[in-house]
């Protein structure tokens, strides 16, 4: 299947430390995305910095790194027809407050900065993230 099928996800850090990490996985899996690859792994400052890079000048950016790397986090890439597009839709909006009922971020995030999980906001991004955790050999 084409790299357009596919979606790069994180289960962040308040999600794992709250226990909702199968939760999670089975929320994805009944939305229809087959795992290709998947890790329980940690951040560093660095990692986490360069990572959400195109975040660096927003107000909230120490604030991210501090979160991301507090604790583990569950990495992912997903396959589905539409992957980047119906995973955002699955994971609902950035704030839980605002997400839609049902979304995994409203039914698992705490707040708009420890909010449950990633979703890549495109193609490219989905490759470069999905490749930023996972060499060709670890992806199924
Ligand atoms: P996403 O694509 O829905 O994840 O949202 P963005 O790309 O806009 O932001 C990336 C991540 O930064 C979000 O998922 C949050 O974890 C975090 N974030 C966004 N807005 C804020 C904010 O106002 N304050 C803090 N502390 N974190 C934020």
């Amino acid at each position: 299947m084409s790299a357009t099928n596919r979606t790069f996800t994180m289960i962040k850090p308040d999600a794992v430390a709250n226990g909702h990490i199968g939760a999670i996985l089975n929320h994805i899996n009944k939305a229809g995305f087959r795992i290709v690859a998947m890790k329980l792994t940690r951040l560093s400052v660095a990692e986490a910095s360069e990572f959400y890079g195109v975040h660096s000048e927003r107000s909230f950016f120490g604030e991210l790194v501090e979160y991301m790397t507090s604790g583990p986090i569950v990495a992912a890439i997903l396959e589905k027809d539409n992957a980047v597009a119906d995973f955002r839709t699955v994971i609902g909006a950035t704030d839980p407050a605002k997400a839609d009922e049902g979304t995994i971020r409203r039914l698992y995030a705490q707040s708009i900065a420890a909010n449950a999980v990633h979703g890549s906001d495109s193609d490219e991004n989905a490759a470069i993230e999905g490749a930023f955790f996972f060499s060709g050999r670890e992806q199924f």
